[in-house]
């Protein structure tokens, strides 16, 4: 457990209350192979079970794609009565509900999108007993009549087994997705103190999880909080540059040439989300944009095409996130900074939730810096015209933060997961830093040629900003630099050798390493620290990974992990396979009205692809195949791959 900041809340820890609960372990692994198709828990996922049958309320701390919805849902079904599960978005309870139906098992929601007649119907068939699952949106269950009326109804018809709380830092004015509805919820514990609480969530900060087990008012739960490593994700930081639409096309267009994988583009603006859309469009690629100026249908529609694999790409502002459950997104570009650490995590991590291989890529180039900063200096008070200092600085500091991530020639991981405070040593070896570690050069001379100008200007009493100091340093001949005098300056011109971008490059490592400091006094500029007079005497020196010149682009680009290996690995034959049965999802589907990855994951089409079952038997030791998709895929696919077989063999 690498964050120890909730000292009032117990460790968990299995407990033995109720005698119906003590599954031993091939027990539980049995139910979870039989409904879900799964041979094994991830790591956590079965504490977290055993703390939720053993009726313990649960604070867990998964990260996306660490399988938190198995962990309520397995619960659900082997404690008597209904569970009540509260999400925020209809999205999201439609996905779940759709995957858990194709399981066989039975959920159903209740929520807007329902007419009167069909909502009262599923209300009768909750109270009869038909459903182990409701899910609900929180301003429904909040409601008079769901307090007073149809929870009691229910817990002395059938019993509630939980209320499980699903994207639980909503609760939270610190999280990002805050909704008010959620802070009601408190009520539940007062109201029906019996009845555990389990709250789900995949945020990182220890601010949040105090809120959440707070507003809820958790009682003694049980806490879990999962690595936020993600082992199978590639994270890489690549410079932006006149080839970077070239590399972003041949991502799409995948390894071989078939543009299967599913990706998503993060852009700053909807302006440059809908023209990167066109372009790719354009070039063949099945991509469609999706931000918060389409309207309603729009958007939807989008949605849906890349859900159900008919789009490949959604180019995206961050409007584009929660309730998109897609597991099987094999990339995630950021095609601009993202504007914090958090956001960036959170946005590259809906990569890969299937556990398969998934790369992020974010781009990066100066002029992003100066975009981020000028919207940063755009934080006014509409009412008075003034700067809003406070919120400017923080962007501030965040911003810091997402340039210290991208400058970095140390592991992404490490940096990554050391500022949600998990201590993680490097090399991961799946990073670019650490598969292909920069060259790093020394620097301190030019180091000390900048702070030496810094200096110099001190004693006239003078500061300014990085800009002026680098037109200094490269010997411009601006008006303003001669009426100023500063030409006379002995470090002017000095720097010729190096490119406005570069002293750019240094001042930002001058910066991260504390050897230069930057007022937040309204206009930023720049002062000299303690640690800088030790580099001036030369007494420490400046080590910079090597910024990319554009000829180096395309050489590191090159020796990249192959985008979209995780589909198609193996070998020609297996990648063939793969393919068809790939088609063959697509089809039932369709046919369905299901997105494909609810039929299966692409991990169980590998398997298939791999171990070829023929009949029923062998079908059914497939990983993903539960009892219920035993029954209705097997003679499906079993054919397909007989065909295949009689045509290869
Ligand atoms: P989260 O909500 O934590 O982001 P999900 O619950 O959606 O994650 O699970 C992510 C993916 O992992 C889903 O495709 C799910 O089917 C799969 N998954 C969950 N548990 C297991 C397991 N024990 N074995 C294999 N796959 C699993
Ligand atoms: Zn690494």
């Amino acid at each position: 457990m690498p964050h120890t900041d909730l000292p009032e809340l117990p460790e968990s820890s299995p407990s033995l209350q109720h005698s119906a609960d003590r599954a031993d372990s091939s027990g539980l692994q049995q139910a979870l192979k039989l409904h879900f198709g799964f041979d094994a828990f991830r790591p956590g996922q079965e504490a977290v079970v055993r703390d939720a049958l053993a009726g313990r309320d649960l604070l867990a701390i998964m990260p996306t794609g660490g399988g938190k919805s198995l962990c309520f849902q397995l619960p659900a079904l082997l404690r008597p009565g209904v569970m009540i599960v509260v999400s925020p978005l209809i999205a999201l309870m439609q996905d779940q509900v759709r995957l858990l139906t194709d399981n066989g098992i039975a959920a159903t929601y209740l929520n807007s999108s329902l007419d009167g007649r069909t909502a009262f119907e599923r209300t009768s068939a909750v109270l009869r007993g038909e459903f182990k699952l409701l899910y609900l949106a929180p301003e429904r269950l909040m409601t008079a009549d769901y307090l007073d009326g149809f929870l009691p109804q229910l817990i002395a018809r059938q019993g509630i087994s939980a209320f499980t709380v699903d994207e639980a830092h909503c609760v939270s004015e610190w999280g990002h997705d805050f909704r008010p509805e959620y802070r009601q919820m408190g009520q539940l514990r007062l109201r029906f103190p019996e009845i555990p609480v389990f709250a789900f969530t995949a945020t990182a900060t220890g601010r949040v999880r105090d809120d959440i087990a707070a507003q809820l008012r958790l009682h003694e739960p049980a806490l879990h909080v999962a690595s936020f490593n993600r082992p199978n994700l590639f994270y890489a930081v690549k410079p932006k540059s006149s080839k970077t639409y070239g590399e972003l096309l041949d991502l799409a267009r995948g390894g071989n040439g078939d543009g299967q994988d599913a990706g998503i583009v993060y852009c700053l603006s909807r302006r440059r989300v809908d023209e990167l859309a066109a372009k790719l469009a354009e070039d063949g690629v099945r991509a469609l944009p999706y931000h918060a100026g389409l309207d309603a249908e729009t958007r939807r529609n989008n949605q849906d095409a890349f859900i159900r694999d008919d789009a490949q790409v959604i180019v995206a502002t961050i409007a584009f996130g929660m309730g998109i459950n897609k597991p099987d997104v094999r990339w995630v570009v950021h095609y601009e900074l993202p504007k914090t650490m958090e956001g960036y995590y959170q946005e590259a991590g809906r990569a890969g939730r299937d556990g398969e291989p998934a790369r992020c890529t974010l781009y990066f180039g100066v002029g992003d810096i100066r975009t981020a900063e000028f919207l940063i200096a755009q934080k006014i008070d509409p009412a008075t015209g003034d700067a809003l200092e406070q919120e400017q600085r923080i962007a501030r500091q965040q911003l810091r933060k997402v340039l210290d991530y991208a400058e970095s020639s140390a592991c992404r991981r490490e940096i990554q997961l050391g500022y949600f405070g998990e201590a993680f040593f490097g090399p991961c070896g799946a990073c670019d830093n650490c598969t292909d570690p920069k060259p790093v050069e020394d620097w301190t001379l030019e180091a000390q040629q900048f702070l030496s100008c810094v200096a110099r200007l001190a004693q006239r009493g003078q500061r300014f900003g990085a800009a002026y100091l680098i037109e200094i340093l490269r010997g411009a001949e601006s008006q303003k630099l001669i009426d100023r005098g500063h030409q006379q300056l002995s470090v002017y011109g000095i720097g010729k050798a190096r490119t406005q971008d570069e002293w750019r490059v240094l001042v930002r490592a001058l910066l991260h390493q504390g050897l230069l400091e930057e007022t937040n006094d309204g206009y930023p500029v720049l002062r000299l620290t303690e640690s800088s007079r030790a580099l001036l005497k030369a007494e420490r020196r400046l080590l910079i990974a090597v910024p990319p010149k554009r000829e180096r682009v395309n050489g590191r680009g090159g020796r990249a992990r192959k985008p979209g290996a995780a589909a198609s690995e193996g070998t020609p034959l297996e990648v063939e396979l793969f393919e068809r049965l790939r088609a063959l999802r697509k089809q039932l589907a369709d046919e369905q009205k299901l997105p494909p990855y609810v039929v299966f994951a692409d991990a169980a089409l590998r398997a298939m692809a791999a171990r070829r079952p023929t009949n029923r038997a062998e079908f059914a030791e497939i990983p993903g195949v539960g009892s219920h998709k035993l029954e209705r895929y097997s003679a499906a696919f079993t054919q397909e791959i007989r065909a295949f077989r009689a045509q290869h063999e």
